[in-house]
């Protein structure tokens, strides 16, 4: 992953949050959709939407870029269909007009959709420590910071009684493991 990243930045593209897995690795899952996305320009709604797009939102990247960055790399991509499907559905960031609550995920689905956490390094189960699934962590991260803003939201009331009901020392360890993966992702090192 490392090395694709690497390429596409001499290409002049930002690319921090596609480095989330094993550079070596082939088969996991980042490495396996941006290489796809490199060669193809093309991948499938799920890839784009649950996975890459997914990342971006629990990561808090800017959604404009996002849009570029899709925009640039899907042959298939004519802006007045990317447009709201990027800004609006995958990152909700059009204040909640086309898309009732965001669309993010934790790795649970992920695995459900895909092979690709059958070969990966982390556990996709695992929800706090070095072995967690870094949408595990970023997800509840997520809902932390959004929580008042959701609040009202029935869409997200099971998942932020889950966030509430969950024991304070564990939270805490969830959201000082985020911090570093985010706090990585800002000084451009591989997660
Ligand atoms: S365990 Fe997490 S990082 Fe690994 S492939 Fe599954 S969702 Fe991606």
């Amino acid at each position: 992953m490392r090395k694709f990243a690497a390429r596409l930045e001499d290409d002049g593209w930002d690319v921090r949050y596609a480095k989330l897995n094993d550079p070596d690795n082939a088969q996991t899952l980042s490495g396996e959709l941006l290489c796809h996305t490199r060669e193809h320009a093309y991948s499938h709604h799920i890839q784009r939407l649950m996975i890459i797009g997914n990342f971006a939102l629990l990561a808090g990247i800017d959604p404009a870029q996002v849009h570029e960055w899709y925009l640039a790399v899907y042959a298939d991509a004519f802006e007045w269909v990317e447009a709201p499907n990027t800004i609006g559905i995958s990152q909700f960031a059009e204040g909640g007009i086309i898309a009732s609550k965001p669309y993010v995920s934790s790795a649970n689905y992920i695995d459900k959709m895909s092979n690709f956490c059958d070969h990966c390094e982390y556990g996709s189960k695992t929800k706090s420590g070095p072995n967690a699934c870094p949408f595990n962590i970023l997800h509840w991260h997520f809902i932390d910071r959004h929580e008042q803003r959701f609040g009202n939201n029935p869409r997200m009331g099971n998942v932020l009684g889950t966030w509430r009901r969950m024991d304070g020392a564990k939270k805490q360890t969830i959201l000082e493991d985020a911090s570093k993966i985010l706090a990585k992702l800002d000084a451009d090192e591989v997660v």
